[in-house]
C-alpha cells in the first residue's frame, strides 16, 4: 500500500489543504509550498489553522505530508548572496515544520528541496556547498527530515545521480545526516537516464547499492514529456508522456516503495488530479 495525493496550494490555509485533499480529491497526503515557489516572504500560519488541518489529517488517517522548497533557492550558487539566502529560506521554512510537527509528533513530515545548480563551480564545489547549508540548517533535535529531491540534470543541477546525491549526505555531520532523506521524482529520474520503463529493478537496486532504499521516503509521480535522457524536467499527465501508464503502474505497484507518500506533480486541473489519484489507487489497493 501508498499514500497518494498531489500538491497543493496554501492560499486559502493548512486546514483548507487537508480537506481539499480528503473531500475532493479523494487522496491521503499532499505537499505545498511554505511560500511562494519564486521563494517570496513565508505567511506564518495561525496555530488553530494547523491544529485544525492534523485534526482532519488524522481523521483521515493520512500519510506524512512532503512540504516543497522554493524552487528558485539555490544553496550552490556561485553567488554568496543566493546561498546566504537559501541558508534563510531553509531555516525559516523548517521552524514552521517544526510547529506542524509538535502538533504530531509520533508521525514523520517531509521537507525536500533542489540541491540546487552549480552555475558553472562544478558538481565537486556544488556538492560541497549544498553540503555546507544543510550542515548550517539542520539542527540534531528537529522531527522534520528533509530530503534531497532526484533532479533531471537540466543546466548545472546536482543531484542527477544517486551518487551525487550520496556524496552530498557524506558531507553532513553525522547527528544530522540522520535527518536526511530522498524523493524520488519519476520524471527526474527517467530525464536523468535512469531506465524506469524497460528496467524498474535496476534502478531501485542501483538506488539501494548507492544509497540505501530505507532512504527513500517519498516519490514524486510524474509522467515526463521526454524521452530517457532527455535532462529536461517537463512533467505530463500520467499515461501521457514517455514513461507511460505501464510503467507508470509497475513502480505504484514496486515494493521497494510501498508505505510511501507518492505526490502527483501533473500538469492537471481540479478533474484532472481526481482522475489520476484514482487511477493510482485502482493501481494499488
Ligand atoms: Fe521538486
Ligand atoms: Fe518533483
Ligand atoms: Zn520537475
Amino acid at each position: 500500500m501508498i499514500y497518494i495525493g498531489s500538491h497543493l496550494s496554501v492560499s486559502a490555509g493548512y486546514a483548507a489543504m487537508a480537506e481539499k485533499m480528503a473531500e475532493d480529491y479523494h487522496g491521503n497526503t499532499y505537499a505545498f509550498f511554505l511560500r511562494s515557489p519564486r521563494g517570496g516572504k513565508a505567511k506564518v500560519p495561525e496555530e488553530a489553522d494547523l491544529v485544525k488541518m492534523q485534526k482532519i489529517r488524522a481523521e483521515h488517517h493520512f500519510g506524512p505530508m512532503v512540504a516543497h522548497a522554493p524552487y528558485t533557492m539555490n544553496p550552490c550558487s556561485a553567488r554568496e548572496d543566493i546561498r546566504e539566502l537559501a541558508v534563510t529560506m531553509m531555516t525559516e521554512d523548517l521552524a514552521q515544520m517544526e510547529r506542524m510537527a509538535a502538533l504530531s509528533p509520533e508521525e514523520p513530515i517531509y521537507y525536500n528541496f533542489h540541491p540546487g545548480s552549480h552555475t558553472g563551480q562544478g558538481v565537486d564545489r556544488g556538492i560541497e556547498e549544498t553540503a555546507e547549508v544543510l550542515n548550517r540548517v539542520i539542527r540534531p533535535d528537529q522531527h522534520t527530515t528533509v530530503l534531497l529531491e532526484t533532479m533531471a540534470g537540466k543546466g548545472s543541477e546536482i543531484g542527477k545521480t544517486f551518487e551525487e546525491l550520496k556524496r552530498i549526505m557524506d558531507l553532513v555531520e553525522p547527528e544530522k545526516a540522520a535527518h536526511l532523506g530522498v524523493c524520488f521524482d519519476t520524471c527526474h529520474t527517467w530525464d536523468a537516464g535512469y531506465d524506469l520503463v524497460y528496467d524498474p529493478d535496476g534502478v531501485f537496486a542501483a538506488f539501494d547499492r548507492e544509497i540505501g532504499l530505507e532512504r527513500l521516503f517519498a516519490v514524486h509521480l510524474n509522467d515526463s514529456k521526454n524521452p530517457l535522457e532527455a535532462a529536461k524536467d517537463r512533467h505530463e499527465k500520467l499515461g501521457e508522456g514517455y514513461l507511460g501508464a505501464k510503467a507508470l503502474e509497475r513502480i505504484v505497484q514496486h515494493p521497494a516503495l510501498q508505505g510511501r507518500p507518492f505526490i502527483l506533480e501533473t500538469p492537471n486541473d481540479d478533474a484532472g488530479y481526481r482522475r489520476e489519484i484514482a487511477l493510482v489507487k485502482s493501481w494499488n489497493q
